[in-house]
């Protein structure tokens, strides 16, 4: 009697749930048909228009003063002869948050102006933390989120980001990329979150809560913007922005998913591919852009065109003859506002060819309706922006120690020969190598500018690896020289003979800073200077342990045998230095697992979830795999278990493995479940990431971990397209246990 009168509680509130949230849709519904039942076209296509900062802002001889000023009369035209719906920036140089405050006072009195004060939405890419803030804080990137393989530190970095968004009186973030990294070679690897669907599903969903919470309106919450919707990150080429080939069986399977994940989790707004898939640029593909985000997906809010990119269906794409035919294809596929960025060509376009009566209203309608939803969804009517006083905590000591936690998590030991990590802090260093002593190198790009080239004086406050190393152990038990460059030597001759006189050297190789089409390279391997130091070191005899600061596993295969010990610290952001040193010295016991492949041949750029046939006719060995990642103590697996051996569709599978902390520190361990479809219709992977749970034991202790997933989450995208579980036998593989089921 009392379980049932609970269970009658638990469904009258859901129930009430229910009603309210149906509540609220209807009252939004109804707001938005107000204003839009208000609007005249004009106004309906600037709504639908973005443009960039630098077209509201003075210039002298052409180019825009930096930092940028508002300038009046542009902005006059931009907002009250054009209505623009949104502004975005790309700032050459991160601003002041009172600098910021100016720009959206500015901005706001001037959308006061309009007939009906339709707020204009402000963009910005805080990919990282604000980018473009000064003081902010500038976490990992995502990639290295990813390695930390812990959603819930992922989710707390994201809610500081969306607290310092908003300090900066910024209420939309193009970020998270959900575009799931699996060419290595790719410049913006570092912006995914790797190459397995299950992490990117997990650590999209995790971001957009952190981003947005339960109500975008809070003052400390912001819409997100899951891009680059989709196919983006798999160019044939591996340069940025150039054509992919997925089948939609695979992008069904393998692309979808992460962009799925973050369209129920309830992102506000999607960004669109630049690039094409089979030969269909993205932001003219109807099938992707409406069949598939609105109709399967049920995505309802605002697509947002990437860069220029309705234009580059003309000028990049050559499927538009003219920026008319671009145009209208764009918004007929489903492109709701253009980012345009530099001029108001879209909108006259537009407005030509509604007139003309080649786009009809109704699709105006529908995009302006995504568009007022997501302003009043975010508060924006009521207030545009927050006090200054409302955020105290921007910049401070409690952010900083998150994101210390996050950059010492994504850290990655992949090497520690005879357990010479941790160094004893009586130790002599020789530091060297171009990232040793530079924070550029620690960001990369997004950080206070696009392409990160000045972080060294925006963040000059901040602990470089050599910085936090001497501050560890004191200035006077550490040699520093250069070494090389990225690509060329400085001092090599002294190098060397100053690691004569060291006990241990810290060696610090990697990439420079970069983003997007910048970023494109045609070799894998680090520049060649980079490797002939490293083995010009190893010479001297001395241990080298050597740290890794890039993007993606750039080749280490011609020297990584005479290293040491290796860390890969990804690209860990403003405390990346700290995290660094205190797991070198043994401060702090590593714990980060490769959210990707570090392959170890140029050729064989392979993933983990490979076939059968690629495993048996030459998946060669990567220098290490996936989920692969060592730590200071030991832990052993034991008594994995299932609850059944059969199971029935629909079933759901509960499996548990006891975990011991053998060695003698505390150690955080990420358990990877994996299975294997034995035999199916398509041909199956060897194994995919069913599941992940990161764990914290103490030294001499053991603890169980247990999953629950259903059948459904063993499906595969068919022959039809359609998802479907094949009955059949299946592996559980946790670490070296295994354990077969069969599913009837
Ligand atoms: C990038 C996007 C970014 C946009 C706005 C584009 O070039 O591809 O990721 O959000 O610029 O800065």
């Amino acid at each position: 009697m009392k379980q049932f009168i609970t269970l009658l509680l638990i469904l009258f509130a859901l129930g009430c749930k229910q009603n309210n949230q149906s509540q609220k849709g209807t009252d939004l519904d109804n707001k938005v048909e107000t204003v839009l039942a208000k609007m005249n076209l004009k106004e309906k296509i600037g709504q639908m228009t973005q443009v960039t900062l630098d077209v509201v802002s003075r210039d002298s001889s052409g180019k825009v003063v930096d930092p940028h000023q508002i300038d009046t009369a542009k902005l006059n035209k931009a907002i009250l002869d054009y209505q623009v719906g949104s502004i975005l920036n790309v700032p050459t140089h991160a601003f002041t948050r009172e600098h910021w405050l100016e720009i959206m006072t500015a901005i706001q009195n001037t959308s006061n102006k309009t007939r009906l004060k339709i707020p204009v939405i402000y963009g910005i890419d805080a990919i990282h933390g604000v980018t473009y803030t000064v003081g902010s804080t500038l976490f990992p990137q995502q990639i290295a989120v990813a390695a930390t393989w812990n959603t819930q530190l992922a989710k707390q970095a994201a809610a500081v980001t969306a607290y310092e968004t908003r300090a900066s009186y910024i209420p939309w973030d193009f970020s998270p990329l959900a575009d799931l990294g699996r060419n290595q070679a790719w410049p913006r690897i570092y912006e995914t979150f790797g190459e397995d669907v299950f992490i990117a599903k997990s650590f999209t969903k995790a971001v957009v809560e952190g981003y947005q919470g339960d109500d975008m309106s809070d003052k400390y919450k912001m819409a997100a913007c899951l891009k680059h919707y989709v196919g983006y990150s798999f160019p044939l080429s591996g340069k940025d922005r150039t054509p992919a080939w997925i089948p939609e069986r695979f992008l069904q399977e393998y692309f979808l998913p992460s962009f799925a994940s973050g369209v129920n989790t309830g992102a506000a707004t999607i960004m669109v591919n630049s690039s094409e898939i089979n030969g269909i640029p993205v932001h003219a593909d109807y099938h992707i852009l409406t069949e598939i985000l609105r109709n399967q997906l049920g995505f309802k809010g605002i697509a947002v065109s990437d860069w220029e990119d309705i234009k580059s269906l003309q000028t990049r794409h050559h499927v538009a003859k003219t920026q008319k035919d671009a145009v209208k294809m764009s918004v007929m596929a489903g492109i709701d506002m253009s980012m345009v960025p530099f001029d108001f060509t879209f909108a006259d376009t537009l407005l030509a060819l509604v007139n003309e009566g080649k786009v009809p209203e109704w699709r105006i309608n529908e995009a302006v309706r995504r568009i007022l939803r997501v302003k009043i969804q975010l508060g924006l009517f009521d207030t545009l922006f927050y006090k200054k006083e409302d955020y105290p905590k921007f910049g401070s000591d409690e952010f900083r120690q998150i994101n210390l936690q996050a950059a010492t998590e994504c850290i990655t030991l992949l090497k520690n020969q005879a357990n010479v990590l941790p160094l004893p802090k009586s130790a002599k260093v020789l530091v060297t190598g171009f990232s040793a002593n530079s924070m550029r190198c620690l960001n990369g790009g997004w950080s206070y500018t696009w392409q990160g080239e000045r972080t060294d004086e925006f963040a000059k406050d901040k602990n470089t690896i050599l910085r936090a190393i001497k501050a560890k152990i004191g200035d006077e038990k550490v040699v520093y020289d250069e070494g090389v460059t990225y690509d060329a030597e400085v001092n090599m001759e002294k190098t060397i003979a100053d690691a004569k006189n060291a006990d241990y050297i810290v060696l610090c190789l990697g990439e420079n800073s970069y983003t997007e089409t910048p970023g494109n390279i045609a070799d894998l391997y680090l520049p060649y200077i980079q490797g002939e130091f490293a083995r010009q070191l190893a010479k001297v005899g001395k241990p080298i342990i050597l740290v890794l600061t890039e993007g993606r596993p750039r080749l280490i295969s011609k020297f990584d045998k005479e290293m040491n010990a290796i860390l890969m610290a990804y690209l860990p952001g403003n405390e990346g230095g700290n995290a660094i040193a205190d797991i070198i010295f043994g401060d702090a016991n590593p714990s980060g697992k490769l959210p990707f492949t570090y392959p170890q041949h140029p050729n064989a750029l392979e993933n983990y979830d490979a076939k059968y046939s690629d495993f048996m006719m030459g998946y060669s060995q990567p220098q290490f795999p996936f989920g692969f990642g060592l730590s200071y103590t030991k832990f052993e697996y034991s008594d994995l278990k299932v609850n059944k051996n059969d199971f029935a569709l629909k079933d759901s599978i509960e499996i548990s493995v006891k975990v011991a902390n053998k060695g003698s520190r505390d150690g955080k361990e990420v358990v990877q479940l994996y299975i294997s479809d034995l035999y199916a219709s398509i041909t199956p992977p060897v194994k995919r990431l069913r599941g992940f749970e990161k764990i914290n034991i103490k030294a001499g202790e053991a603890q169980t971990v247990s999953f629950k997933i259903s059948t459904d989450d063993l499906a595969f995208v068919a022959q039809n397209n359609r998802w479907i579980t094949e009955p059949g036998d299946f592996i559980i593989s946790i670490e070296k246990l295994t354990q077969k089921f069969v599913v009837k």
